[in-house]
């Protein structure tokens, strides 16, 4: 679990205000839901035997009730769809959400066991349109943000029937190549068997490369149903490929399943931004209507390590320069005042206790600040204010009552020159 600190917050914040203006322009509205739940959610919805419910929740009893904090958002997304009986106000829901997910796995670059998501969850449409338009968005997201070497991986693993039969399959199959299998693997087997084929094992690679596909299993609707997201893709030109072994991890898929990968910048072994697939059994397995659904999440920290650190732009500052307390009192005022106006002031209070000017010319330096207001004995005494500006290495005095005036005039005069600067006068 990290910390993110002030110097990393400004990507955090430009990749969250990417995604938002992003999933707007398709129709999705944000929900926010609790970050505990009961046990029972997640075991009901994600599965019992997945590795997230099997060994990663964090899990605790309270007051005798058992509790989660969330290991992904889908469930308690699904949960408040039903609560709220959204599906008798709107035929077709759209809901995004953000927020830390947590889960007990073991650290690496990219695995973390607090770490965060975005999602969307589209209600209400069976047909691949939706489900091709989540991917299509997906790609367009990434692109937007300059990620490349995108590997988008799609896959059918039907419905429950269909995916019984193939478990079935998968496991007769597998079942006299058991020693060759990794330890995890072969504990897999009986449990979950169609989880050995995502598996990254060199060895469970080699045993299930001559398994028969799932896509030779599907019944005709789930065919149709496919090949329909196949050509809106190939439609709309987002680039995927068709790899039949892609299931993802959690129980309530069916049919579409997909995933981002990229080699892009600093990922390393984890190299899934994000995935998802449709869900057309869970809003009535979890005792709500039947309502077909399609969702993905993708992961903060995995598309900050995949992206080139964006050139964030920089608030023009003020700098509020005091030489003594009275100082330091008046600086306050004026810099409410310009807050007011909307400049970004940072105010030296360490000039009450007696900082030089020196010392504070230096931070305001180090800030990047255009202009510094110097107010010491004399401008005290005369009711004056000292402008220092630090582009043009000039200063001059101004009386105290015009001095907002002055520093909005100067700002937009330099900004006139250097062009649109974000978050500064005005
Ligand atoms: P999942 O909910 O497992 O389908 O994961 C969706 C996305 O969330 C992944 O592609 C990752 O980008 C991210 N993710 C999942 N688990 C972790 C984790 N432990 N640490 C960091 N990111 C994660």
């Amino acid at each position: 679990m990290s910390d993110i600190l002030p110097d990393q917050v400004g990507q955090w914040q430009y990749l969250e205000r990417t995604f938002q203006s992003m999933v707007k322009r398709y129709g999705y509205e944000e929900v926010r839901t609790p970050l505990l739940e009961s046990t029972a959610l997640f075991t009901r919805s994600v599965g019992e035997t997945t590795d997230i419910v099997d060994k990663e929740m964090y899990s605790f009893e309270h007051n005798r009730e058992a509790l989660t904090i969330r290991p992904e958002g889908t469930a308690s997304v699904v949960r408040a769809y039903i609560e709220h009986h959204v599906h008798q106000q709107q035929q077709l829901t759209r809901w995004w959400y953000g927020g830390p997910m947590f889960r007990g796995e073991r650290p690496a670059r990219g695995r973390y066991r607090q770490f965060h998501q975005f999602g969307c969850e589209l209600f209400g449409d069976p047909g691949p349109i939706g489900d091709a338009e989540l991917i299509d968005m997906l790609h367009h997201f990434f692109t937007s943000l300059g990620i490349g070497q995108l590997d988008i991986v799609v896959n059918c693993i039907g419905d429950p029937p269909t995916r019984a039969l193939y478990r079935q399959v998968v496991h007769d199959y597998l079942m006299p190549r058991k020693n060759e299998l990794s330890e995890d693997s072969q504990r897999r087997l009986d449990r979950n068997p169609l989880r050995i084929l995502d598996s990254k094992d060199p060895r469970d690679i080699k045993a299930v490369a001559g398994m028969p596909s799932v896509l030779d299993y599907l019944t005709d609707d789930e065919r149709t149903h496919f090949h329909g997201v196949c050509a809106c893709l190939d439609r709309l030109q987002t680039p995927y490929r068709v790899d039949t072994t892609l299931v993802r991890g959690l129980d309530y898929y069916t049919r579409t399943v997909f995933e981002v990968r990229t080699q892009a910048g600093q990922v390393g072994a984890q190299n899934a931004l994000g995935g998802g697939g449709r869900y057309d059994e869970l809003v009535r397995q979890m005792g709500g209507p039947s309502i077909p659904a399609v969702g993905f999440a993708v992961g903060t920290e995995r598309i900050l390590l995949a992206m080139q650190s964006p050139k964030l732009p920089q608030p023009v500052i003020v700098t509020m320069t005091p030489l003594g307390s009275r100082a330091a009192i008046e600086s306050l005022l004026i810099a409410r005042k310009l807050r007011t106006h909307g400049v970004h002031v940072d105010l030296d209070s360490r000039g009450a206790a007696g900082a030089s000017i020196k010392s504070m010319l230096r931070r305001a330096n180090t800030l990047g600040a255009r202009l510094s207001l110097v107010i010491g004995e004399s401008e005290l005494a005369a009711g004056e204010v000292q402008i220092k500006d630090l582009l043009k290495r000039e200063q001059y005095v101004v009386p105290r009552a015009n001095v907002v005036a002055r520093v909005l005039e100067a700002l937009k005069a330099e900004d006139a020159q250097e062009g649109p600067q974000a978050g500064g006068a005005g």
